[in-house]
This record gives C-alpha cells, sequence and structure tokens, in this order.
C-alpha cells in the first residue's frame, strides 16, 4: 500500500516553493522556483500572474512522478492582499495583480469612509482599496460600469482556482483584508451595501477546507490521482506560523529575520489599530500578531554573519547585560511602542564586540517581551512557550538569553517553511473528508 501524501505550495515574495509530506508530517519531497521577473514594464503586472502560473505548473512537474498518483490533497498560500480581477465568465484576467504592498491611497477616502475606524482595510494596501480602486476607475471615465462577470480573487485562490475551475471560493485568512468578519463567519452589512460587493467571494471557509477535485485535464497531464482534493488556502505568513505546529493557546513564534514579527495563539481576540496589532482566526481560538521594526536588519548593519557567530561564542547568557539600546535600523517604531519618530539607540558602544552584540541581543529579547506583554495587556492569552523562525532562531546563545528575559521555554521552530504549513492544510481538508 503506498502512503497517502499531501502537498502543500507557498508563493511567497521572491519565489514559490512545495512540500509534500505524509500524515505523520514527514516530508516526502520538496523544491522551490523562482518567479521569470517581469521583463517590460508594459504588461508587468500580466507578467507576474504568468510566472506565477508558469512556477506552479513548474512545481508540480519538480516532483516525482511516482509520488504523484499518493497526493490525496493540495493547498496553496499566497502573499497577503495580492489582488487580482478576473472574468468569471471566460476566466481571462481584467486588471492585476495588485502587489501586497502596492497602495492604492486614491481610494482610502471612500474605504474610510464606509469601515470602522481603524479597521484593517483603512490602509492603502488592503485588498479592500484595490478594489475600490479598480471598481472606481472602470465604472468612471468611459462611462462603462465595471464588467459584470468581474470578480475579484486573491493570489492563492487565483492559483487554486487554475487547480480546480470554480469561481467564488476563499479563506478567512485572505479575506480579512478585503473586509470579511471572521467572527461573524460573513460580510459585514457596510460592506455588502456597497454596488462593488457582488465582486467577493460568495463562500469563504477555514483554510484547508475542501473546494473540489483537480480538474480533468491537470490530473491527466501530471498524474496526479483524479480524487486528489483541492483544498482553501490562507496567507503565507499564517503557513509559516502553522508549519511550527503551536496551535494551543498560550503557544507563540517569534519570527526573528530582518524585523522581529510575533505571533501568538489566543483564546481572545485582540486588535489595536495603534500598535498594528490584529487577530487572524484559526479555526476556535485566534492568531494574534504584532510586528516591531528591531531585527535582524540592525545586526547586519553591524556585524557579517559570520562575525554574529563568533561574537556569540564568547556571551554568557545567564548573565544580564546592563547595556540598554533599542536597536532600529532607521527612525521609526510600531510595536510595542508606537512612535513615527522614535530613533535608533545604540550608544554607548563598549570596547568590546562581544559585550556590545550581548546587549543589542539582550535589547531586542527586552522588546520581545513587551510585545507579548502588550498582547497580555491588550488580552490576549498569556505567552507559555515561544518557537523561533528566521536567520536569529540559529543562535543558541540568543535564544538563552531571550529564554531568560521571557520567563518561558524558547525553542527552535523544527519547521519554519510556508509551503510545509500548507501541506498541514492539505492533511487537515483531507481529513475532514475522511471523518
Ligand atoms: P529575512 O527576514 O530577510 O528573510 P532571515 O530569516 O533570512 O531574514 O534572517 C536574516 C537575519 O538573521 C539577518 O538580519 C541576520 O543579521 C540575522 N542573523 C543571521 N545569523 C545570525 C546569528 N548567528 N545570530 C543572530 N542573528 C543572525
Amino acid at each position: 500500500v503506498r502512503t497517502t501524501l499531501y502537498l502543500g505550495i507557498d508563493f511567497g515574495t521572491s519565489g514559490a516553493r512545495y512540500a509534500v509530506i505524509d500524515k505523520q508530517g514527514a516530508i516526502h519531497s520538496e523544491g522551490k522556483r523562482a518567479y521569470c521577473a517581469p521583463v517590460g514594464d508594459d504588461d508587468a503586472a500580466t507578467d507576474w500572474a504568468s510566472s506565477w502560473r508558469a512556477a506552479l505548473f513548474q512545481l508540480l512537474a519538480d516532483i516525482p512522478p511516482v509520488l504523484r498518483p499518493s497526493i490525496s490533497s493540495i493547498s496553496i498560500d499566497g502573499t497577503s492582499a495580492t489582488t487580482l480581477i478576473v472574468d468569471s465568465e471566460t476566466g481571462e484576467l481584467l486588471a492585476g495583480p495588485f502587489l501586497y504592498n502596492e497602495s492604492f491611497p486614491d481610494a482610502l477616502p471612500a474605504v474610510e469612509s464606509i469601515a470602522p475606524a481603524n479597521h484593517t482595510v483603512c490602509s492603502g494596501s488592503s485588498t479592500l482599496c484595490k478594489l475600490v480602486s479598480w471598481w472606481t476607475s472602470s465604472s468612471s471615465g468611459g462611462g462603462r460600469p465595471a464588467a459584470a462577470a468581474a470578480v475579484l480573487m486573491h493570489q492563492s485562490d487565483w492559483l487554486l482556482w487554475l487547480l480546480h475551475g470554480q469561481f467564488g471560493v476563499s479563506d478567512y485568512n485572505n479575506a480579512l483584508k478585503v473586509g470579511y468578519d471572521p467572527e461573524l463567519d460573513a460580510y459585514p452589512s457596510w460592506l455588502t451595501s456597497q454596488p462593488y460587493s457582488r465582486m467577493l467571494p460568495a463562500s469563504v471557509r477555514a483554510p484547508g477546507t475542501p473546494i473540489a477535485a483537480i480538474k480533468d485535464d491537470v490530473c491527466s497531464q501530471y498524474g496526479l490521482s483524479k480524487k486528489c482534493v483541492v483544498c482553501t488556502g490562507t496567507t503565507d505568513s499564517i503557513a509559516a506560523f502553522l508549519a511550527a505546529r503551536s496551535s494551543e493557546p498560550g503557544r507563540a513564534v517569534t519570527s526573528l529575520g530582518s524585523t522581529l514579527a510575533i505571533k501568538l495563539v489566543s483564546e481572545v481576540r485582540v486588535d489595536d489599530a495603534r500598535f498594528g496589532v490584529y487577530s487572524h482566526r484559526l479555526d476556535d481560538t485566534w492568531l494574534v500578531g504584532g510586528a516591531s521594526n528591531t531585527g535582524g536588519a540592525v545586526l547586519r548593519q553591524l556585524f557579517t554573519d559570520d562575525q554574529l557567530v563568533a561574537l556569540s561564542e564568547y556571551i554568557d547568557p545567564a548573565m544580564p547585560s546592563p547595556l540598554d539600546y533599542y536597536p532600529l535600523p532607521k527612525k521609526g517604531e510600531r510595536f510595542p511602542v508606537s512612535d513615527p519618530n522614535m530613533m535608533p539607540r545604540l550608544q554607548p558602544r563598549p570596547g568590546s564586540d562581544a559585550e556590545y552584540l550581548h546587549g543589542i541581543l539582550e535589547s531586542i529579547a527586552r522588546i520581545e517581551a513587551k510585545g507579548y506583554n502588550l498582547l497580555k495587556e491588550l488580552g490576549a492569552t498569556a505567552v507559555e512557550e515561544v518557537f523561533t523562525a528566521g536567520g536569529g532562531a540559529q543562535n543558541d546563545k540568543w535564544t538563552a538569553i531571550r529564554e531568560r528575559v521571557l520567563g518561558v521555554p524558547v525553542r527552535k521552530a523544527p519547521q519554519t517553511e510556508a509551503a510545509y504549513g500548507a501541506a498541514l492544510l492539505a492533511l487537515k481538508g483531507a481529513n475532514s473528508l475522511a471523518s
């Protein structure tokens, strides 16, 4: 009997990756493809869509043929707020992709006039601003009303659609930035009363919910099973969180990459736009997140990665450093202190580089602790255990410092690839069919 397998695909900011896992979570195959960046700027947007499509099918072709018939389900994550406008009659791309970080400030006043104050849609790069901006420009000007068959798709909806072919399905993680209310499990009335609301995905499901069987042509071309089921996806950062498999309230993942981002599983939903704190739904719990501008970018301004390893050798993590810094790569902090004018504080610099690094690592750990404390003050479940992802997770001395400063166990996350998290969603979808 062949082992049943589950496929996850991650469409991140710089490339696409896949992971094929079994029920126990063991990886059977993984791989990645870079996007072919758009060349000219004429058709840049269309080119993004074609390069994602190309990456998707290249990855399917990269999976060892012997494994493909055993794949029972597929899920895909994409970058949050990356949006396409598609003709639901022809499947043709009408506009976009509007990338996750593209901003449409022209739409902001209209969005702010309908949404509650400080709602996550009230940011120029939100999916809703993208939709409103497109709607406004296509319904005015030439006088032609926006195409009747036009629908909005998130990046992962569109990629999944290439595999299953049905319109109108999304997940509540991707839909958050278009205004979907995951607590009501519905679009709010301030949104459904808008004329463009008919463009929104009608069926918004939990991530990892079976949508439909894979299309016949895809299945025969790649030697996949006819029974292979395509499941709803999520955003890339949630998929990376899911990879750590820490879904109990109180569990958290700190990502120590260029910036410091924390994500905590909480029984209570907390949102506070002042600090950029908001919650995503995770089945029956909430994933609360916040991101500071401190993190590895500052370390990289001061030391090479090799120096970081060498200098860390001299640090005694049991000894608190008396140095009190606020390491920032440039002016401005958002979380756990909201101050756009905050200046980096990296003085006084001691004679010893090891002491300097110790002071910086300890100061970043204090900011991390302050971050978890702020979430608790805002009403979230207290942190009990922290997994670590990103470049900083490699540093055992830092982990030990953080454990002392945070006062909870801190470990390197066994898995941090978003593709692995997407594969877990595929597994969840397959399990829901079996039960
Ligand atoms: P990104 O957010 O850019 O994807 P990564 O997760 O790749 O970041 O992590 C890179 C960061 O990790 C760099 O900013 C670097 O300074 C930091 N880093 C690398 N090695 C170490 C180390 N041994 N100790 C602490 N930080 C490290």
